[in-house]
């Protein structure tokens, strides 16, 4: 599923190819995505310019004069810049012709994704409830302390919950915690500030190595310039299932919470 830093990379890959750009037609092959994809999005986007695409959370938004257009990639979805004549594979669903001949297409295998079009970000149903970015200087070990309060739940669900901080996912989630040496498990509410001053902090470095690597979650992830990337990421404890805990090497345990994989170190972690 792309996270974070997959969608970041995608953006800073569409940015020099698209913005400043006008969209000449928009083709949509698969309107059954998510939600459907609105009839009129061609009539709304033809001829106007993209002035920016921003993120918010896992949220691309490309600001198009009187409205923008609001693309996430949901499981498994990628959007790539390729050329006018490249053939169309099975699952492109979206195609935006852009003035300068290029081609910014949707391809999502699992239709999981989203693209729709809204006319003000800062009132949107999917928008509104964000959390903090963590890149954000609100972002803190004390906003994550205050805000984990009175919860129960285990502190990765906590973690990936995006009303609270957005965008970090099951595979940042667990190597955040591990290098945190926090063990996923342990209620919210009961890990003290200092824990969570280099909780905030790991997230971030963990973060910022998986920009630097362009991304890392999808074996097929292409840079938005069509070009293969460079990913898979050494991942200290993510799905490492047995094998030595870099830290102790002792094994590395394996669980289920909220029907998502969990990895931890239980010598490290508590
Ligand atoms: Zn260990």
């Amino acid at each position: 599923m792309p996270e974070l830093p997959e969608v970041e990379t995608t953006r800073l890959g569409l940015l020099p190819r698209v913005v400043g750009r006008s969209i000449r037609d928009v083709v949509v092959r698969e309107p059954r995505l998510r939600w459907p994809v609105p009839r009129d999005l061609a009539a709304r986007l033809r001829g106007t310019r993209v002035s920016a695409i921003r993120r918010r959370g896992k949220y691309l938004l490309f600001d198009c004069g009187t409205g923008h257009l609001l693309v996430h990639l949901g499981m498994s979805g990628n959007l790539t810049v390729v050329p006018p004549d490249r053939p169309v594979r099975r699952h492109d669903h979206v195609d935006l012709a852009l003035d300068s001949g290029d081609i910014v297409r949707l391809n999502d295998p699992r239709r999981f994704g989203a693209v729709l079009w809204v006319r003000d970000p800062g009132h949107h149903a999917l928008l509104d409830g964000l959390g903090v970015e963590p890149f954000e200087e609100a972002f803190d070990g004390e906003y994550l302390h205050r805000a984990s309060r009175g919860r129960r739940a285990p502190v990765k669900q906590f973690l990936m919950d995006s009303r609270v901080v957005t965008g970090i996912g099951n595979i940042y989630a667990n190597e955040a915690l591990f290098a945190a040496r926090i063990l996923p498990s342990r209620a919210a509410g009961r890990i003290a500030l200092g824990r969570f001053e280099r909780l905030a902090r790991e997230i971030r470095v963990t973060l910022e190595r998986a920009l630097a690597a362009g991304g890392s979650t999808l074996r097929d992830f292409v840079g938005s310039d069509g070009a293969p990337g460079h990913f898979q990421l050494e991942y200290a404890v993510y799905g490492r299932q047995g094998e030595p805990c870099p830290a102790c090497g002792r094994p590395v345990s394996a669980s289920r919470h909220a029907g998502r994989s969990t990895f931890h170190c239980a010598s490290c972690q508590r």
